[in-house]
């Protein structure tokens, strides 16, 4: 069984090395190709876009693919609505994986927004300095609004940034110490965030809740309709194994 796993994620990471030594499933993980230095997958690696559902559905086939993970961030909704489309039309199986979203606890004072555009509406009425984890993609909406920008992200953003800003260069995990040391060093008022979900990157909102600061959550989009969903690495083994099986 040829499996193709579109990553860019620890899960996807995860996914490929507990399949690696399965007897008789060949995994190929696909990274868009976003950040220069990416932690690359066990196994075969291809990098870059498929040329949306049509490149997609022809590699499928023209690769001989019969399965496919969906393994990528959250916030990826565009591959994951191509691969949506690719695999149905391939008549190719396709399972995303994807971390269930961070839920408020008691103390958190989040302020929901459906995206970056009114996360940047929002940001500014909450306080003046803002601590912007969202990656390096979106700042550009953030480019005409007003106060100050702390920018954390792996790469440099590309494009139009805010006119009062500074730009960490950081890669996570962060611990809630390291977070919560750099917020009251900078004096921070207010975090923007997307919903990412998982472990590797929630101690800024522990960081915020002992802060007391509020925090812009931009949410997730739905999953498209009919497509299976686990939120475990092991569960989507258990899924891949099950169609090997099936071969
Ligand atoms: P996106 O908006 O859903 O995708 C834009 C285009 O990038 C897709 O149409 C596709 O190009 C290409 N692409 C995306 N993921 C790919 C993959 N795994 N393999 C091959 N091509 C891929 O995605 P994005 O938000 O730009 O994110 C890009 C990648 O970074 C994703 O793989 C995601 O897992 C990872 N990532 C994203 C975030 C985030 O906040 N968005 C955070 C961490 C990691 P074609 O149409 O040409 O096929």
């Amino acid at each position: 069984m040829r499996l193709l796993v579109l990553g860019g994620t620890s899960e996807a990471r995860a996914l490929a090395d507990a399949l690696t030594d399965e007897p008789g499933i060949e995994v190929v993980s696909s990274l868009a190709g976003r950040v220069r230095q990416p932690t690359l997958p066990v196994g075969q690696v291809r990098i870059g876009g498929f040329g949306g559902v049509d490149g997609l559905a022809d590699w499928l086939r023209g690769n001989g693919i019969d399965a496919v993970v969906d393994a990528t961030h959250p916030f990826a909704a565009r591959i994951t609505a191509n691969a949506a489309d690719a695999t149905e039309r391939v008549g190719v199986p396709m399972l995303v994986l994807r971390r269930p979203a961070w839920v408020a606890e008691p103390g958190d004072r989040w302020h929901p927004v459906p995206d970056l555009a009114a996360a940047a509406c929002t940001a500014p009425t909450l306080g003046k300095r803002v601590l912007l984890t969202i990656g390096r993609q979106g700042v550009g909406a953030f480019a005409e609004a007003p106060g100050w920008y702390l920018i954390r992200a792996i790469d440099p953003p590309e494009g139009a940034l805010p006119a009062a800003a500074e730009l960490l260069l950081a890669r996570g995990p962060f611990t809630v110490e390291d977070e919560t040391a750099l917020m009251r060093d900078r004096r921070i008022d207010v975090v923007v965030t997307k919903n990412s979900g998982g472990p590797l990157t929630s101690a800024k909102l522990v960081a915020a809740r002992e802060l007391g600061l509020p925090v812009v959550m931009v949410t997730r989009t739905p999953i498209p309709s009919g497509v299976p969903v686990v939120a475990a690495v092991p569960d989507a083994s258990a899924w891949v194994r099950t169609r090997a099986a099936q071969q």
